[in-house]
C-alpha cells in the first residue's frame, strides 16, 4: 500500500512514522504529480490557512479534489476543516468534499489545547485517547456521514463519508496507532473494489 502525506505544513511526520510502521509505503505531497499511484492520503494538522493558501500555490486543489473524489482521504485537525463542505464565515481555500459544517477554533481560548478519553466503537471496546490542539468540532453532518465519535454536548470529533475520513484530534500523537491501522484497511478495502 502507498499512502501520501500532504506535507505542506504541520504534522506530517508523524502521520508518516505511524504510517510507516503499520506497514504501508508513504510518500511526501507537495506537487499535483506525488499524487501517482497513490492508493490514500493523510491531510494532517497545522493551520489549515497556510495548507489551504500554499495548496492553491502549488496547483494542488483541483488533483486534491479529484483524487479525495475516489480513494481515502483522511483529514486530521486541520486537515478535517480543509475537507470540509461548509466553514461557516470563514473565507480560505478548502477542497469542500465532505458534507459536515465544521467550526475552526472551536474550543475558544481557556481550553485551547485538551485531552479525553473517547468511545470509538469502530475501533473496539477500549476508548482512544484524544490529544485535541486548537481544534475545530463538527456541528452538522449529512445524512451521508457516519459519526465515529462525539464528545458529551454532541459535537462530533470523527466522522467517515465513504472514502473520506474526518477527525478533529491528532491520533498521530498518541501511542495508539488503532485510527492508522483503521484508515490503511479503508485504503486496502478501496483497492480491492477498484
Ligand atoms: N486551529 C487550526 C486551524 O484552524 C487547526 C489546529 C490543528 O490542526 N491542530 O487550522
Amino acid at each position: 500500500m502507498r499512502v501520501g502525506v500532504l506535507a505542506l505544513q504541520g504534522a506530517f511526520i508523524e502521520h508518516q512514522k505511524k504510517l510507516e510502521s503499520a506497514g504501508a509505503d508513504v510518500v511526501q505531497v507537495r506537487l499535483p504529480e506525488h499524487l501517482e499511484g497513490l492508493d490514500g492520503l493523510v491531510i494532517p494538522g497545522g493551520e489549515s490557512t497556510t495548507i489551504g493558501k500554499l495548496a492553491q500555490e502549488y496547483g494542488l486543489i483541483e488533483p486534491l479534489r479529484e483524487f479525495a473524489r475516489e480513494k481515502p482521504t483522511w483529514g486530521t485537525c486541520a486537515g478535517m476543516i480543509f475537507l470540509a463542505k461548509d466553514i461557516g464565515m470563514d473565507r480560505q481555500p478548502i477542497l469542500g468534499l465532505m458534507d459536515i459544517k465544521v467550526n475552526r477554533n472551536a474550543f475558544g481560548r481557556q481550553i485551547d489545547s485538551f485531552e479525553a478519553d473517547l468511545e470509538i466503537p469502530r475501533l473496539g471496546d477500549k476508548p482512544f485517547h484524544a490529544v485535541f490542539i486548537r481544534a475545530p468540532v463538527a456541528t452538522e453532518a449529512g445524512a451521508g456521514v457516519d459519526v465515529l465519535a462525539s464528545l458529551d454536548d454532541g459535537k462530533i470529533v470523527a466522522a467517515q463519508q465513504q472514502q473520506l475520513l474526518a477527525t478533529a484530534f491528532h491520533p498521530e500523537l498518541t501511542d495508539d496507532d488503532r485510527f492508522h491501522r483503521y484508515f490503511l484497511d479503508m485504503v486496502e478495502q478501496n483497492g480491492r473494489r477498484a
